[in-house]
C-alpha cells in the first residue's frame, strides 16, 4: 500500500492533462524531481487555490503509486507565492527560463538539494531589489556548475597554464578555455577578460557575497551569450524560453 508524504517543494510547471486534472512538476527539497497528478486541480480551485502555479514554494502531499502510474498530488500548502515575479513581465520571463533549464538538467527521483537551494535563493532574490539578468547569469552559471559542466575559466584546458590578455577563446561545445598560445591562431570563439573573470567571480564566490561585482552591459551581453550556449550544446537542444527572453531583450 501506498502512503502519503509531504514534501517542501517548487513548483516547476504545470500542465492541463485530461479534462480537469493538471500534471504538476516539482522540485522537492529532499527528493529530487517529482511528477504528480493533481486530480480535478482545474475544476476545484478550492482544495489546491492558487498553489499549483509556477515559481510557488509549498508543502505537497504526494501518495506515490504502487504501480507504473504517476504519484497522486492530494493537497499543496502555500509557503511563499512569490507574486511580484507574476506582476513583473521581464521577472516573469527571466524566471520561466529559469525552471525550464531546472527541468531539463534534473531527473525524476535524484536527490538536487543544492539546486534547489539554488532556485530558493534566485527567487528570493528576484523578489527583492535585485537585478533580473544579473540574478539570471549568476543562476545559470551555478546551476551549470552543480551539474558539472561549467569549466573553469582561468585555466587554459590545454596547457593548463593561466588564461591571459584581453581575450578568452573557447571551444563553444564544452566551453573550455585556452590561451592565446594554444590558441594558435585558429578562429574560436572568443569572450572577453572581463567577461569570463565575472563568469569565474560567480562560479567560485558564496552568495553572500556575489551581488558585489558590478558588471557592464557589454560584459552581461557576452556573458548571455556564453551560457546559453553552453546550456544548449550540453543539454542539446534549446530551452523554448530563450526566444521570448531574446525578444525581451532585443527591444529598446
Ligand atoms: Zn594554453
Amino acid at each position: 500500500m501506498s502512503i502519503s508524504k509531504t514534501y517542501d517543494s517548487l513548483v516547476i510547471s504545470s500542465a492541463s492533462t485530461g479534462e480537469s486534472d493538471l500534471l504538476v512538476t516539482l522540485l522537492s527539497r529532499n527528493n529530487g524531481k517529482i511528477k504528480c497528478i493533481a486530480k480535478g486541480a482545474k475544476r476545484s480551485t478550492k482544495r489546491f487555490m492558487n498553489a499549483l502555479e509556477p515559481f510557488t514554494h509549498i508543502d505537497a502531499v504526494v501518495r506515490s503509486s504502487s504501480g507504473s502510474g504517476l504519484s497522486l498530488l492530494e493537497n499543496a500548502t502555500v509557503r511563499e507565492g512569490y507574486e511580484v515575479i507574476r506582476s513583473d513581465y521581464k521577472k516573469f520571463i527571466l524566471a520561466s527560463l529559469c525552471l525550464e533549464l531546472v527541468d531539463l538538467w534534473c531527473r525524476e527521483d535524484q536527490e538536487e538539494q543544492g539546486i534547489y537551494l539554488l532556485l530558493l535563493w534566485y527567487l528570493s532574490s528576484l523578489c527583492g531589489d535585485r537585478d533580473g539578468l544579473l540574478s539570471t547569469l549568476i543562476f545559470k552559471t551555478r546551476l551549470l556548475d552543480a551539474c558539472g559542466y561549467l569549466p573553469r575559466i582561468d585555466t587554459c584546458s590545454i596547457c593548463n597554464g593561466p588564461v591571459q590578455g584581453r581575450w578568452i577563446f573557447y571551444d563553444p561545445a564544452t566551453g573550455q578555455p585556452c590561451c592565446q598560445s594554444c590558441q594558435n591562431g585558429q578562429n574560436g570563439y572568443k569572450i572577453s577578460m572581463a567577461t569570463g573573470m565575472s563568469v569565474h567571480f560567480w562560479q567560485s564566490q558564496p552568495l553572500e557575497k556575489i551581488f558585489r561585482l558590478k558588471i557592464s552591459s557589454l560584459v552581461a551581453e557576452e556573458a548571455w551569450s556564453y551560457l546559453k550556449n553552453l546550456h544548449s550544446n550540453v543539454l542539446e537542444r534549446q530551452p523554448r524560453a530563450y526566444k521570448l527572453v531574446d525578444r525581451l531583450f532585443k527591444q529598446p
